[in-house]
């Protein structure tokens, strides 16, 4: 193995380490983790959004339902009333109409006091609807704040990617397939670094010492590889 051809790929691997470490900060960006946590908050609010509107929807049909009743019996309490003012009823028929008036307003006032204790139950449950819609709007909105930090953050490391990636195919170009095969291998298993510098004794991937006799050896080879992590050295 020549030489240069080892120092080129030194050369490669300085920059797939820039290209690994922007792929790493593209999605390491803060916004993104503000994001998803966003998200999810939407979600669990849509869902706690869907169990109050359904309590409200049914707080307004029970209201509705006693508005109704509560309308009929002032209406049949109007028509008796009318009926025995208008007299004209025998003694017996009096009397029952007036029992029966009685009872009719006992049966309103009852349902008035529904009608109220429901209307009192559907004002906070409606404020309550609203107030979860009102935060799934500002969460929207601070979702798509986020959003556009991230497109533009990533449009500078996407704009920066390409240029490494560029700077890779020339880097490419002077490698011999077989060694680049094993780079490529090495990085895959040694946390994306697979050739080190060797100075003063020291691996530059594992920081382990080679002692002058394991020196003599690995550099004696056409493709020196530190005895510790297998790396390819580059004295
Ligand atoms: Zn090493």
């Amino acid at each position: 193995m020549e030489l240069a051809s080892l120092v080129d790929l030194l050369d490669l691997q300085e920059i797939d380490l820039q290209i690994d470490r922007l792929l790493e900060q593209r999605q390491a960006l803060p916004e993104l983790a503000a994001y998803k946590a966003a998200h999810e908050e939407v979600q669990a609010r849509n869902t706690e959004l869907q169990t109050r509107a359904a309590e409200l929807r049914q707080l307004e049909l029970d209201l509705d339902k006693a508005e109704g009743e509560l309308q009929i019996l002032e209406n049949k309490l109007d028509e008796h009333e009318t009926r025995l003012f208008a007299g004209g009823m025998s003694g017996r028929e009096t009397e029952h109409m007036r029992l029966e008036v009685q009872s009719l307003h006992g049966q309103k006032s009852a349902m008035e006091e529904k009608v109220l204790g429901l209307l009192e139950e559907v004002d906070p449950a409606r404020e309550t609807v609203q107030g979860i819609e009102a935060d799934i709007e500002e969460i929207e909105s601070t979702k798509s704040d986020l959003e556009k930090a991230i497109k533009t953050q990533w449009k500078t490391i996407d704009a920066e990617l390409a240029r490494k990636e560029e700077a890779k195919r020339s880097a490419l170009e002077p490698i011999d397939a077989e060694l680049l095969e094993l780079y490529e291998k090495l990085r895959g298993i040694k946390e994306g670094v697979a050739v080190a510098s060797y100075d003063h004794g020291v691996c530059g991937g594992c920081h382990m010492t080679l002692s002058p006799a394991e020196q003599e050896e690995v550099f004696a080879s056409d493709l020196p590889r530190c005895v510790h992590c297998r790396r390819i050295l580059v004295a």
